[in-house]
This record gives structure tokens, C-alpha cells and sequence, in this order.
């Protein structure tokens, strides 16, 4: 029973062939999954995935590269959305420095209100984090995420930063790059933190897991770094299996 806690199923990569990908992922275990809505068509397209399928939950929220679309209606929109029963999670959201199509302070801004957001509606929050890890993690202190919680998603930042995300109420996702045979901090952070703060994600259609790096990813394709994770650890795959599905079923309050 995989959980795959971070999937863009919504994303037009899949357009072709989304039954097949289903399958393959069922056929690998991967019992359920959050599809990641990010502006107006993926948000629309994750609910509608989430309605259709009984095993798919959604997220919804604003990316921090296109942060200066973000209206107030679409803020309004997305607090609306958070009542929906499919809906489990707020995000992705966060600050993203290597882009810069969205200047620091509006990235910064639509990050605070998303997680004011995310705290009225009570609902955990996935952060996206690309070369700003000093400015997420004070934001997160200064508006009180802890009281929320949620997923640092693809984590890829130290061991120390890890561990104060935690402290804040935070679990440490692992996507594809700590299978690459080069990615010595991922893979030392994900092997000293304990497996109950621990989740695994995909991200795909992007971060393809070693061996198929650079191609489509794939949900199916999480059982790759459960199998990676339980390697550090010097554990069996079957328990970092069911220890990152109820750490998943806990943190969205999936019955
Ligand atoms: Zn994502």
C-alpha cells in the first residue's frame, strides 16, 4: 500500500494516456494519491480527478513562479474549494527564487495569505521551496504554520532545516532526486531522520526516480524510492511502505 503524496495527474503529460498510468500504478501498489493543483486549470482539473476517482484526493493552491497572477477571487475561489470533501490538503505553495517571473515580495505576500488560508480552513499545506529555504522557513514561524502543519515537498535542504521544519509540525517528502546516484544530501538526510516524518511523492510528471531520470514520471514509479529510502535506512521495504502510508493517512485525515 504506496501513497504517492505529491502527483500532477492534471497536467496535460497525461492527457493520452491517464487509465494506463492508473493501472500501472495500481498494478505497483499505490493505493492512493494527492493530485497537486497549482493555478486556475490544474485546481480545476485536480477536483475533477478527485471526483471521478475514489482513490484520488486533491490540493489546491497557488504556485509561488506565478504568484502575480493570483487575484483575490482566486484566493476566495480556493477557500471555497476547501470545504469540498476530496479536498485534503492547501498548496503547492512557497517561494521560488531560481524563477523569476514573480518578484520576491508578491511570492512572499500570496505565500502568507495562502497559509492565513490554510489556518482558517484547517487544513495541512505543501510548500514548494526552490532556492529560498531562509525566507520559508521564517514565514512558517512568523504565521504560526505549525498550527497546520504539512508536507515539505521534494525535500532537497539539510539535515538541520529538516529538522526544524519538523519541529514546526512539518513532514519531509522525498521525491526522485534522492535515488540519483550524485544526490549525497538528500540521501543522508532521508537516512538520519526518523521514517514517522517521512513521506514519498513522485511529483510527476517531473523528477523521474533513477533509473528512468530525464523521462516521464509516473506514479508507479514511487515504489523506486520507498525501495531507496529502505536501502538508507537498513530497513525492509514493507515497512517504510506502511509507515509513509499512515504517516499520509494521519497528516490528511484520510479514514
Ligand atoms: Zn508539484
Amino acid at each position: 500500500m504506496l501513497f504517492d503524496t505529491h502527483v500532477h495527474l492534471n497536467a496535460d503529460q497525461f492527457n493520452d494516456d491517464l487509465e494506463e498510468v492508473l493501472e500501472r500504478a495500481k498494478q505497483q501498489g499505490v493505493q492512493n494519491m494527492v493530485v497537486v493543483g497549482f493555478d486556475r486549470p490544474t485546481i480545476k482539473k485536480a477536483i475533477e480527478l478527485a471526483e471521478k476517482y475514489p482513490h484520488l484526493y486533491a490540493s489546491v493552491g497557488w504556485h509561488p513562479v506565478d504568484a502575480i497572477d493570483m487575484t483575490d477571487e482566486d484566493l476566495h475561489w480556493i477557500e471555497e474549494l476547501s470545504s469540498h470533501p476530496k479536498v485534503v490538503a492547501i498548496g503547492e505553495m512557497g517561494l521560488d527564487y531560481y524563477w523569476d517571473k514573480s518578484p520576491k515580495e508578491t511570492q512572499k505576500e500570496v505565500f502568507r495569505k495562502q497559509i492565513q488560508l490554510a489556518r482558517r480552513v484547517k487544513l495541512p499545506i505543501i510548500i514548494h521551496n526552490r532556492e529560498a529555504t531562509q525566507d520559508i522557513v521564517d514565514i512558517l514561524k512568523e504565521e504560526n504554520a505549525a498550527e497546520v502543519g504539512g508536507i515539505m515537498h521534494c525535500y532537497s535542504g539539510s539535515l538541520e532545516v529538516a529538522k526544524e521544519c519538523i519541529d514546526m509540525n512539518f513532514y519531509i517528502s522525498f521525491g526522485g532526486p534522492v535515488t540519483f546516484k550524485n544526490a549525497k544530501k538528500p540521501k543522508e538526510v532521508a537516512k538520519e531522520l526518523p521514517l514517522d516524518k517521512l513521506l514519498i511523492e513522485t511529483d510527476c510528471p517531473f523528477l523521474a526516480p533513477h533509473p528512468h531520470r530525464g523521462k516521464r514520471n509516473e506514479p508507479s514509479f514511487v515504489s523506486l524510492i520507498a525501495k531507496e529510502i529502505a536501502e538508507l535506512k537498513g530497513i525492509t521495504y514493507e515497512e517504510v511502505v506502511l509507515k509513509t502510508y499512515d504517516n499520509a493517512r494521519q497528516l490528511f485525515n484520510i479514514k
